[in-house]
């Protein structure tokens, strides 16, 4: 950008280059793309076992994160997610996922999950949304 550029100039390569972020996002959280990623997540961190049929949003989980039918490997999200990072969807996707292999917490459902990386700081993210949920946003001290 030359630096004689004017305010007008910048301002439009900048609003030019934010819809071309936007645009290689991979933004959709649709059901499919649920499923897409989803099945990805399997293969990478799962060697592949985890089968899921299906993903979907669903507003009628408001203690949960998640939850599976292990029978025909449906997953469900609770739409307190739709806007979290994709970090953290990955980790809620990952921990049913590895429900559909093993149903129940313990050593053996913990080893499956040792290979993602960002576990401890999704956990951290989640608790903070549960906190924000139950005290408010905390307000931002006096500048
Ligand atoms: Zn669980």
């Amino acid at each position: 950008m030359p630096l004689r550029s004017s305010r007008a100039e910048i301002l439009s390569v900048a609003a030019d280059l934010l819809a071309r972020i936007d645009a290689r996002r991979p933004s959709g959280r649709g059901d499919d793309q649920l499923l897409v990623r989803a099945r990805q997540l399997s293969a990478d961190h799962l060697d592949g076992v985890a089968q899921p049929e299906s993903v979907s949003w669903s507003s009628r989980q408001r203690s949960r994160w998640g939850s599976c039918t292990t029978i025909d490997g449906t997953i469900r999200l609770s739409d307190r997610l739709r806007d979290v990072p994709d970090f953290v969807l990955d980790y809620v996707l990952l921990h049913e996922l590895a429900h559909l292999v093993i149903p129940h917490h313990g050593a053996d459902f913990d080893r499956l999950l040792i290979g993602y990386p960002l576990a401890e700081r999704a956990e951290g993210f989640l608790r903070g949304l549960d906190h924000a949920a139950a005290f408010g946003t905390p307000s931002r001290p006096a500048d």
